[in-house]
């Protein structure tokens, strides 16, 4: 029987990236039902919404989807798909794993860290107030009330951090190391400024630690944890962070191990599970067959587990595994430039023709 995915090709270099990732996935010889939807700057101007009712419910339906990024303007315009869509379906844990794979173009050796991001609250919360409108003029107001001054051209993007947002993922952390034998889980945080709000997940955090004894606790800084990463990753293994550092620090630890083209991840909910590449839709790459889909297909990877089927992921991550090893079929960014590369597609020829020996 086939599985049925919502597939959402997404923005940019999404079709492509996606497009490669459905070609590897099928010739493991697992059947699909793709059910494919849209969202994203593509959709606006048809039909009104970023993120159409039709996507939710589709996923809503399936479960299992199988996305690629898609674009938020800066600044100003619509927010962001990837933040509604991970509210709208309590997609409260992205897992974002940074393995390096031999042949990948890092400095670094034996890194293999697994960034455990909360993706509901923290200044992602989406509520915001913009400078000079009557509710920033209100904010003001009431605070200067409670007897904090706030200069009247303030705009506000409020950090909310909850005990229960803070729980569920600090324990999911702890679930998921002990479920892949991992060692340790570092918790992310600047606590010592924001004591109500990060003070309030290391707290959480110390006391979830408390419940399991055999996987052992620490906790950083944020700034501190930046520079360890840089200088000695290998002392970590599970990070677990509110929204802002995870999204950062998952996007450095992709640095770590050869660049966004190899990190995959998953938004993770009860029983709804979202895979998606770290990456954006690296507007300027679009359409030209040469951004790096493994990021990609690694989530693709990540889907498959979450399938149970075990032995077909590690039939495919062995496979790209061993197209980085060769270094013959793959992107400009695993080479330095004046390299002999491929495009995407022929990536996707590459691990299919490894899987199919
Ligand atoms: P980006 O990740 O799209 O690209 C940054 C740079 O990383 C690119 O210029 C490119 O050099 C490199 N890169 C990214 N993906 C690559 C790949 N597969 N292979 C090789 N190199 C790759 O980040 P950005 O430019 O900051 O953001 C572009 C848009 O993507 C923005 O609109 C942003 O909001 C959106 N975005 C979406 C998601 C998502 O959908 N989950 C995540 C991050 C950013």
């Amino acid at each position: 029987m086939a599985y049925n995915v919502t597939l959402i090709p997404g923005d940019g270099i999404g079709p492509e990236v996606t497009e490669a990732t459905r070609r590897v996935l099928e010739a493991t010889g697992i059947a699909f039902s793709w059910d494919v939807v849209h969202a994203g700057a593509g959709v606006v101007d048809r039909l009104g919404t970023p993120l159409p009712e039709n996507v939710l419910e589709s996923i809503r339906k399936n479960r299992v989807a199988l996305k690629g990024p898609v674009t938020t303007p800066v600044g100003s315009g619509f927010r962001s798909v990837n933040v509604a869509l991970r509210k709208e379906l309590d997609l409260y844990a992205c897992l974002r794993p940074c393995k390096i794979y031999p042949g990948a173009p890092t400095q670094f050796k034996d890194v293999d860290i697994v960034v455990v991001r909360e993706n509901t609250e923290d200044v992602y919360s989406g509520i915001e107030f913009e400078k000079g409108t009557d509710q920033a003029a209100r904010l003001i107001e009431l605070v200067s009330k409670m007897g904090h001054g706030v200069r009247e051209d303030s705009g506000f993007s409020l950090k909310v951090i909850s005990e229960t947002g803070s729980r569920r993922i600090i324990k999911f952390a702890f679930d998921y190391a002990r479920a892949y034998q991992r060692r340790k889980v570092t918790a992310v945080h600047k606590a010592n400024i924001m004591k109500f709000s990060d003070g309030l997940f290391l707290a959480i955090a110390r006391e979830v630690a408390g419940e399991y004894p055999d996987i052992e606790f620490e906790d950083r800084i944020v700034d501190n944890m930046a520079m360890q990463l840089v200088r000695r990753p290998q002392q970590f293994d599970v990070i677990v962070a509110p929204n802002l550092y995870g999204d950062i620090l998952s996007d450095l630890c992709a640095g770590l191990i050869g660049g966004l083209g190899l990190a995959p991840g998953a938004n993770l909910g009860d029983d709804i599970a979202v895979f998606e590449p770290t990456h954006g839709s690296a507007p300027g790459y679009k359409g030209q067959n040469k951004v790096n889909p493994m990021a990609m297909m690694l989530s693709g990877v990540m889907m498959l587990r979450h399938l149970d089927e075990t032995k077909n992921a590690d039939r495919l991550e062995k496979a790209i595994a061993e197209v980085i090893a060769e270094g013959k079929n793959v992107t400009y960014d695993m080479k330095p430039p004046g390299h002999q590369v491929v495009g995407t597609s022929q990536v996707a020829d590459a691990v299919i023709e490894k899987l199919e020996k």
